[in-house]
């Protein structure tokens, strides 16, 4: 079993290194060939109307939509969230997304890179606090009867699961803490 990290741009590296910190294989996928050697995805935090731009000239974001239609485990951080979202409140009128959550986000809600902040949350499935990094996050403004609530910080879900498809709106990657990914590969 392979996991794919959505390599194109963003904060790829962090999560490949806990991914194996976990024991799993993983590959840094750039192009259709390494989407075909994957099993499951992680979409990295980072800009996400680069990420679409990137997804369309590197040719992936149709492999990528189909495979997510196929059930391929996926997880989303922050942008990688927003790009699995159903809606965008504020994305840019050429911003593509996969919507495959049934969750509506809205980019930058908790305000800009200086408004970023720490907080410990309290996870569906981990026994103690989960300490947890917000950078320019997406709020969940919309969620779906179908999608399950794995964590809330101030009435806001900020992890969430439907299926194979779980996403965070903070970043799991960037504490020494695996445990979230751990929760994403019980799924794979
Ligand atoms: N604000 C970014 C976006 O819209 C996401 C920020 C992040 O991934 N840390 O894509």
């Amino acid at each position: 079993m392979k996991v794919g990290i959505l390599a194109l741009q963003g904060a790829f590296a962090v999560h490949e290194e806990m991914l194996q910190s976990l024991g799993a294989e993983t590959v840094q996928v750039r192009t259709t060939q390494d989407l075909e050697l994957v099993d499951a995805l992680v979409m990295p935090g980072g800009e996400s109307t680069t990420m679409s731009h990137l997804l369309t000239t590197s040719q992936l974001f149709d492999p990528i939509a189909e495979r997510i239609n196929n059930a391929m485990p996926v997880f989303g951080t922050c942008a990688g969230m927003i790009l699995l979202a159903k809606s965008i409140a504020d994305g840019r009128p050429d911003q593509r997304f996969y919507g495959a959550i049934d969750i509506d986000v809205q980019r930058n809600a908790y305000g800009r890179q200086v408004e970023s902040f720490e907080t410990e949350l309290q996870v569906a499935g981990l026994q103690t606090p989960f300490h947890a990094m917000f950078i320019r996050a997406p709020q969940v403004v919309r969620l779906g009867g179908d999608v399950e609530v794995l964590s809330t910080h101030e009435d806001k879900v900020v992890l969430a699961r439907q299926g194979p498809v779980m996403v965070a709106s903070f970043h799991p990657e960037l504490t020494s803490d695996n445990r979230i990914h751990s929760l994403f590969l019980q799924e794979v």
